[in-house]
C-alpha cells in the first residue's frame, strides 16, 4: 500500500493534493495494511551506499584516482521548454556578467582543466531566430514550435539563446578547459520525442555552429541526462558521455517527488558522494557517470548549508584518491546564481582539496576527454 501511495506521488508529484493522496490509501487497502513502508526503504537503500559495487567493465585500471569536473552550460536553453524564457533570465544574465568569468579564474587557479558541454547554439553570435533547416523534437510538454522563444539578432549583454563571446573566454583560459557539447537546442535525446533524425539533425548543427573554434568535440552531455542515439554520438566522433551516477533516483528517468526527496536528504546529511568507474558500451563510446552535483540553491535546496555539498565532494575526492578512482562532480555555471559567494566559497574548498592532491602525486585532475579511447 504505501509503495502504491509512493507511487501515486511519484509519477504525478503532489498535484492531486491530500484528496488524491487520501483516495490512494482508501483504494490501497485503507488501515488495514497499515505497516512499516520497508519497500520505500529498499528503494532508498541504494542512496546510503558510498559507491556502486565494482565492475567487470574492460576499461584499463586507473595509475591514480582522477578529478573531473563538467559543466553543462546552457544559459536559457535548458530551461525554456519547461519555463518559457523568462523564469531564469536573470541567473542566466547574471550567469553572463560574472559567473562564467569568475569560474574561470577559480579553475585556472586551481589549474582544473574542466569539461564544458555546451549547448550548441552558444557557439553562435547571432541567428535568425528560426532554424527552418532543423528537425523539430516532438516532446508532449512542449507546445508550439521548438524555438518560438528564440528572439535571434545579434548576441549582446542581454542575450541569454547567444553566447559566442563566452565561448571565447573559455577558450582562452590559460589552463586549458575541454570544449563538448550538449545537443544544439537542449532538445531531450532520451524521450520518445526525439527521432533519430532529430538527434542527427542537432549533432550536425552542433559541429557547423563550433567550426570556428577549430576543435573536435569528443565529450558529450544528454541533455537532462536523459541518455539516447548512442549510436548517433558514435558515428558522429563523440567518444565520452556522462551517464546517470549511480543512485536509482539518478538512473529513474522519472524519480518524481520522492527521487527529488531521497536527493535532498542525502546532501542534507553531507552524505559522501559515490565515486565512479568509466565503463565501455556497445557502440565503443566511453561512459562516464556522473559521481555528485554541486547542488544548486535556489527554493528550498537553498537551506541546506553550502558546507554540506562541499563535504560530500571531499569525502568523494579522497575516496577517488584512496580507491584509485573518479570523482565526477558537474553543475551548470547557473546553479551558482542563488547564494552566489557562499556557492564559489564551497567550490574553491573543493578545488583546494583537489590539488592538494595531485600535488602530493595521490590524484590526476583530468578532462572527461583523458578517457576518450584510441580512435
Ligand atoms: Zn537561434
Amino acid at each position: 500500500m504505501w509503495w502504491s501511495l509512493a507511487r501515486g506521488v511519484r509519477e504525478n508529484g503532489f498535484g492531486g493534493g491530500f484528496d488524491e493522496l487520501s483516495h490512494r490509501f482508501r483504494a490501497a487497502g485503507g488501515i488495514k495494511e497499515l505497516r512499516f513502508p520497508l519497500e520505500i526503504f529498499d528503494r532508498l537503500r541504494p542512496t546510503l551506499a558510498t559507491s556502486i559495487p565494482p565492475t567487470t567493465n574492460p576499461f584499463p585500471a586507473l595509475e591514480r584516482g582522477v578529478f573531473t569536473l563538467s559543466l553543462d552550460f546552457e544559459l536559457i536553453w535548458g530551461t525554456q521548454d519547461v519555463a518559457g524564457p523568462d523564469e531564469f533570465r536573470q541567473a542566466c544574465l547574471f550567469e553572463r556578467r560574472r559567473i562564467v568569468d569568475d569560474l574561470l579564474a577559480l579553475l585556472h587557479e586551481f589549474e582544473i582543466p574542466a569539461t564544458w558541454c555546451i549547448v550548441g547554439h552558444l557557439f553562435l553570435d547571432s541567428c535568425d531566430g528560426k532554424h527552418a533547416d532543423l528537425k523539430r523534437p516532438q516532446h508532449h510538454w512542449m507546445q508550439g514550435d521548438w524555438y518560438q522563444h528564440d528572439p535571434g539578432g545579434r548576441e549582446d549583454e542581454s542575450s541569454v539563446f547567444l553566447g559566442k563571446s563566452l565561448v571565447e573566454k573559455i577558450l582562452a583560459c590559460p589552463t586549458r578547459q575541454e570544449v563538448g557539447f550538449h545537443s544544439f537546442s537542449h532538445v531531450i535525446w532520451g524521450d520518445p520525442g526525439c527521432s533519430r533524425e532529430v538527434a542527427e539533425s542537432e549533432i550536425a548543427a552542433c559541429v557547423r555552429a563550433a567550426a570556428w573554434t577549430g576543435t573536435k568535440a569528443v565529450s558529450f552531455v544528454f541533455p537532462r541526462n536523459r541518455v539516447g542515439h548512442l549510436d548517433v554520438l558514435a558515428a558522429n566522433g563523440l567518444r565520452v558521455f556522462r551517464g546517470p551516477g549511480p543512485r536509482w533516483y539518478e538512473r529513474d528517468e522519472n524519480p518524481g517527488a520522492l527521487g527529488r526527496l531521497a536527493h535532498l536528504a542525502e546532501v542534507a546529511l553531507g552524505a559522501p558522494a559515490p565515486t565512479v568507474l568509466p565503463e565501455t558500451t556497445a557502440e565503443g563510446l566511453v561512459n562516464l557517470p556522473g559521481s555528485m552535483i554541486y547542488l544548486p540553491a535556489h527554493g528550498v535546496r537553498g537551506l541546506i548549508p553550502v558546507s554540506r555539498r562541499v563535504r560530500r565532494a571531499l569525502a568523494g575526492l579522497d575516496d577517488a584518491a584512496n580507491r584509485r578512482r573518479v570523482f565526477h562532480m558537474w553543475f551548470h555555471p547557473t546553479n551558482l546564481a542563488d547564494r552566489y559567494h557562499p556557492m564559489i566559497g564551497g567550490l574553491r574548498e573543493v578545488f583546494a582539496r583537489a590539488r592538494g592532491l595531485r600535488d602530493a602525486g595521490r590524484l590526476g585532475l583530468r578532462p572527461r576527454a583523458a578517457f576518450a579511447p584510441a580512435a
